[in-house]
């Protein structure tokens, strides 16, 4: 599947708002958002005044670059998201939740999505018991996620689990990280995402 390889950095300092895209050096002093706050290129620092399209699409890039998705994706994500009961903005950001690699990065296993995304990929981890592939899959109450036998002793992912002491497990998910288990208690609440997100922005902008 296509990615993006360029510098993530250049993402937050865009959207002008950590996104925490690069593990553990988005905890220290040298986040590039600490140290140069203003958007990347020649006229980063000129004034910007935004149109509401403008509005709008920077909210929508903001959303699909946190959870590391390009527009394909995101979008049928989204239209996924408007034939589901209920309010879109909100079904599109419990989707997004759901999918395996953000239960993964949220559970402590990795230290940013992206890392969680390529350790799926390489079959570290379980679904159910079973070995789990596909980093977009969606998540379920009772699911369990754990990281395979011989997975255990990956350093990138113990060394994740002890240091995530400074990022809190949501509340519709659970950790036991002796065990190396974290099982899904329930679907994820809009309150359980606390970064600022206003997704009607994003709703007004495919409504276009
Ligand atoms: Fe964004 Fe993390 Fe880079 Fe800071 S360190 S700019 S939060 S990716």
């Amino acid at each position: 599947m296509a990615r993006y390889t360029g510098s993530v950095c250049r993402l937050c300092r865009r959207e002008g708002t950590k996104l925490f895209l690069k593990g553990d050096r988005c905890f220290t002093e040298k986040c590039a958002i600490e140290r140069r706050a203003y958007p990347p290129g020649q006229h980063g620092q000129g004034r910007v005044r935004f149109s509401d399209y403008g509005v709008q699409l920077r909210e929508k890039q903001k959303v699909k670059r946190m959870y590391g998705l390009l527009e394909k994706q995101f979008r049928s994500t989204f239209d996924q998201a408007s034939r589901m009961r209920g309010v879109a903005g909100q079904n599109l950001l419990m989707l997004l939740e759901r999918r395996l690699d953000n239960v993964i990065y949220r559970l402590g296993y990795t230290t940013s999505r992206a890392e969680a995304r390529q350790l799926v990929k390489h079959g570290h981890f379980t679904l159910n018991g079973k070995k789990a592939h596909t980093p977009s899959i969606l998540v379920r109450p009772g699911n369990t996620i754990s990281v395979r036998g011989r997975s255990k002793k990956v350093e990138r992912i113990s060394g994740a689990l002890e240091t995530m002491e400074g990022r809190a497990v949501p509340q519709w998910l659970e950790i036991e990280k002796d065990e190396m288990r974290g099982t899904v208690k329930a679907m994820p609440q809009r309150e359980d995402i606390t970064l600022p997100i206003d997704e009607q922005l994003i709703v007004e902008l495919y409504s276009r």
